[in-house]
């Protein structure tokens, strides 16, 4: 299968799947036969689809996959939202498995372990960002002996990881839980980190969803005064339950009114279009926009940098590096905060899908990849 890293606008997305050449015990020799639900095309209809995994490595482990979080960027690769998508494509990047086999220079995870891992399962090791622990933004793309880009493809039974790129799950976590953490949590968490919010910081979360429920969670845990942004009436209460101050529902105009010079910072995590212009102006002088949710190409707001207020920043941001992600996990299974999730089997992934586009979840979805058959 083809495999493809794409930095585009500045994010990285990696699919497909891996090959190398060497051998594990439990599939004969070579490569690990794998099964998962992939689309055919930018119909984004999901099937059930054989493919290989590379051999395990040295350095690798073979994880057989128990939980994968379904991400709205799934939603977007698999219809080709952004317009870099291919083909065939089986989605996935908040995973939670067990290691069932490791390479002999394994030191870091023995069998039997439960790990986490995301997007980020492949980086040079020698750049810059690499260095710095950054590997999302890795300056130098890798591939294996055929050309190959590696694979994240986490619909799937099974997985080969270099260890550098598993994340450790604390003792007695609630498993099912976890996958989200790998995406939605660190994505949030990264940019909430480096603002360095205090006590008392005013903070808007708009669009409360997968990514927008942890990042209300993460902001109080920080001491900030959360206002959240959604667009509908059903979310007003589970905003208050998860500590927010206020709730802004944007289909409501009197609700919008008055809120110029509102905030220290905004965390944009909205997958449609919206007015960005209308957030900026919400901002204090020096305030900050950060934008993580990456609408369609074909829906994506333009900032116009006339009505931009003097003094304000935006910053935009990819997931993050894997010693922070194992550092949201340890902060989350520490401080009980977990995504609200739907586990399902995965013989539901395409209604599941369809929910997530047309805003029916409360928040996350969680394939059991155990009902893969
Ligand atoms: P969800 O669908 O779970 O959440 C998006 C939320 O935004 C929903 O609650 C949705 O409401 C709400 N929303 C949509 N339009 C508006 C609007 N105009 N104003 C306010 N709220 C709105 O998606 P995720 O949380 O999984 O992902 C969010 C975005 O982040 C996606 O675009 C995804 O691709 C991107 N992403 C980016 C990453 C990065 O590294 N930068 C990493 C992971 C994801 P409703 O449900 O009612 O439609
Ligand atoms: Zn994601």
């Amino acid at each position: 299968m083809k495999k493809i890293i794409l930095l585009i606008m500045g994010i990285i997305v990696i699919v497909g799947s891996a090959g190398a050449q060497q051998h594990n015990h439990s599939h004969s020799h070579g490569k690990v036969q794998a099964k998962g639900y992939a689309a055919m095309d930018d119909k984004g209809l999901l099937i059930p689809y054989e493919f290989e995994r590379r051999a395990v490595g040295g350095n690798d482990l073979l994880v057989e996959l128990e939980y994968c979080g379904i991400c709205h960027s799934d939603v977007h690769d698999v219809f080709n939202d952004w317009g870099i998508s291919s083909y065939p494509n089986i989605p996935g990047h908040e995973m939670i498995g067990k290691v069932v086999e490791t390479g002999k220079n394994v030191t870091l995870f023995k069998v039997g372990d439960h790990v986490g891992l995301g997007a980020v399962v492949i980086s040079c090791g020698e750049c810059e960002k690499c260095k710095a622990g950054e590997e999302q933004y890795c300056t130098n793309p890798q591939t294996d002996e055929h050309g190959n880009m590696v694979s994240v493809a986490g619909y799937s039974n099974k997985t080969v990881v270099n260890e550098h790129f598993a994340i450790r799950i604390p003792d007695g976590a609630p498993l099912e839980k976890l996958g989200p953490i790998m995406c939605a949590g660190i994505t949030v968490y990264s940019p909430l980190k480096a603002l360095n919010i205090k006590q008392g910081d005013k903070l808007a979360v708009a669009g409360f969803g997968g990514l927008g429920h942890l990042a209300v969670q993460y902001a109080k845990a920080f001491g900030a005064d959360v206002t959240v942004f959604d667009l509908t009436e059903d979310k007003r209460a589970l905003a208050a339950e998860l500590g927010a101050e206020r709730y802004i529902n944007v289909n409501n105009p009197t609700e919008m009114d008055n809120l110029g010079g509102s905030f220290d910072y905004i965390i944009s995590t909205i997958s449609s279009h919206y007015d960005v212009n209308q957030y900026l102006g919400m901002l204090k002088t020096h305030g900050e926009m950060v934008i993580v949710g990456l609408p369609a190409r074909s829906e994506a707001p333009s900032v116009n940098i006339l009505e931009m207020p003097f003094g304000t920043k935006i910053s935009k941001w990819l997931m993050g590096g894997i010693p922070q992600t194992q550092e949201v996990m340890d902060f989350s299974v520490r401080n009980g905060i977990y995504p609200m999730v739907e586990v399902i089997p995965v013989q539901q992934v395409n209604e599941a899908i369809k929910n997530v586009k047309e805003g029916k979840v409360h928040f996350r979805y969680v394939i059991d990849l155990k009902t893969i058959k």
